[in-house]
């Protein structure tokens, strides 16, 4: 896979006759005691010498992930928009910058249903993100988290449940990674012979996780369950070789991940 093109707030890659594009939404900045360590436990005294702060707090980057198959263009969550913090909500000026037309996107698919992922389907002022949406992929275990978000009431008719294992085209399988949400999933995309897993939130503080993948994170929803799909991930990823494009790895989150002794390490692309 290689960067073909990038800006302040896109970069992509081809994979094949495939075109990856990481498109930055923004970044959010959280506590360090949203970090667990086994047990629930916080950081108290003792802080990890290696988490990056940021005026003391961890900054994770948003991102959302296009694959353009020169056709269509599939678009793999959608950032925050304007339901969270002001530092979200670039997707639709990333689009502009990577020349990614509106009107291409007819695909959505989320890797989970939390609020950064699935606001960018309607602008802060109100209208349709992408026009000609016909297809929105939710993970089925997350049906109802997802018909429960009102301001999303409109997609309704449009939603398409999958299913780990499903292909959702010919260049995209869903594979399962449960735990930071009940249907979390990871997106696996082959093209020319190479894989790039777009693998959602199973990283959220690249700083110490890779590193230490027994690390979770206060908002996943089953702490044991998104430990052993992290470590079931990246354990996949490494041993086959395949690129991982992540929702909260610094953007544009792109990159390699090996193992190291014990445990793992991210190469940026
Ligand atoms: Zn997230």
């Amino acid at each position: 896979m290689k960067r073909s093109n990038s800006g302040d707030n896109y970069t992509s890659y081809k994979i094949g006759a495939l075109t990856l594009t990481s498109l930055r939404d923004g970044y959010v900045d959280m506590p360090i005691t949203r970090l667990r360590q086994p047990g629930n436990k916080v950081f108290g005294d003792e802080q990890p010498q290696q988490v990056r702060l940021v005026d003391g707090n961890l900054r994770l980057s948003v991102n959302a992930f296009s694959l353009d198959d020169g056709t269509d263009v599939t678009l793999i969550d959608t950032g925050a928009s304007n339901a969270w913090l002001a530092s979200m909500g670039l997707l639709p000026e990333a689009l502009r910058e990577a020349n990614i037309a509106v009107n291409r996107i007819r695909t959505v698919a989320f890797t989970h249903t939390h609020i950064d992922h699935i606001n960018g389907l309607i602008l802060p002022n109100g209208q349709d993100a992408f026009p000609q949406l016909s297809r929105l992929l939710v993970p089925k275990e997350e049906l109802g988290m997802f018909r429960a978000e009102a301001r999303l009431q409109r997609f309704h008719e449009r939603v398409e449940t999958f299913e780990a294992g499903q292909r959702i085209d010919a260049n995209i399988e869903a594979i399962a990674a449960p735990g930071h949400e009940v249907g979390h999933t990871c997106f696996r995309i082959t093209g020319g012979g190479e894989t790039v897993l777009v693998w959602g939130d199973i990283v959220h503080v690249p700083s110490i996780q890779f590193e230490q993948p027994e690390i979770t994170w206060e908002f996943d929803s089953d702490q044991e369950r998104a430990r052993a799909s992290r470590l079931r991930i990246m354990a996949l990823a490494a041993d086959n070789t395949y690129y991982i494009a992540g929702a909260h790895l610094d953007s544009p989150g792109v990159g390699c991940i090996a193992r190291s002794g014990t445990t793992f390490r991210f190469d940026p692309l």
